[in-house]
């Protein structure tokens, strides 16, 4: 299995670059022992990047997990045991950290708010968006919601990574009633550990993506639109600012 570096720490989430022996090629596939690259899931992108090794390079255009971690190559492709450097395209992973961090406290202040829940997400470089049901916020509700939710970011509140028994989770009022808190339901009875992310005591959420240290890294949260789906589920469209 790869060791994926941002599962423990911060300090893990904020590598750029790292080094890595390769345990496995195929056509345009390189697998690695350890890697910094998140992979496509939770509403999250994949990163981007290269791999370089002495005789070679590749881009690193999707990232794909399936039982193990697939870097989708483009360009040269290393041998089994060569040591490789892998480099992410820090920019657009970092965005996404804030951008995901941001679905978090807002999916919270909504749950909190209006008792609904999150039952989709796309985290975007550009934009995010996240669906709540059931949910129908006016125009002065959301001005309402995003004022709140700056609030929060302006507090600099910690962003902590931690692990937790499963069956401390489930049936735990505590535990935001979210997308990712029915998935993690649905997964294997065998998992009893699950990553858990929190935001001061404002959220705790079952969660494997890639998040900042602090809301203050955020920056600003902009709203962009909102769109009602119908059977009560309402999207909610924001941006960034710094
Ligand atoms: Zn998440």
């Amino acid at each position: 299995m790869t060791l994926q570096y941002h599962m423990d720490s911060h300090d893990g989430t904020y590598k750029k670059e790292f080094q890595s022996k390769v345990t496995a090629v195929y056509p345009g596939i390189v697998e690695l022992e350890e890697t910094a690259f998140y992979h496509l899931g939770g509403g999250q992108p994949p990163d981007k990047g290269t791999l370089n090794w002495k005789d070679g390079e590749s881009v690193v255009y999707d990232v794909r997990k399936k039982n193990r971690i697939r870097h989708m190559v483009e360009g040269d492709l290393p041998e089994v045991g060569d040591s490789v450097e892998g480099k992410l395209n820090w920019n657009r992973r970092y965005t996404h950290m804030r951008m995901h961090t941001s679905q978090h406290l807002v999916s919270a202040i909504v749950s909190d708010l209006y008792g609904a829940d999150t039952v989709g997400n796309q985290i975007g470089s550009d934009k995010s968006r996240i669906d709540f049901k059931p949910l129908k916020l006016n125009m002065n509700e959301i001005d309402d919601l995003i004022d709140l939710t700056n609030e929060y970011i302006d507090k600099d509140i910690c962003v902590n990574i931690s692990e937790a028994d499963r069956s401390d989770l489930e049936g735990n009022p505590e535990i935001r009633s979210s997308m990712s808190s029915g998935l993690w339901k649905l997964l294997p009875k065998s998992v009893t550990r699950l990553r858990v992310i929190s935001i001061g005591e404002i959220d705790v959420c079952p969660c494997a993506g890639t998040h900042v240290r602090s809301l203050k890294e955020i920056g600003k949260v902009e709203f962009v639109k909102r769109d009602n789906k119908g059977a009560g589920k309402q999207r909610l469209t924001y941006t960034l600012n710094n």
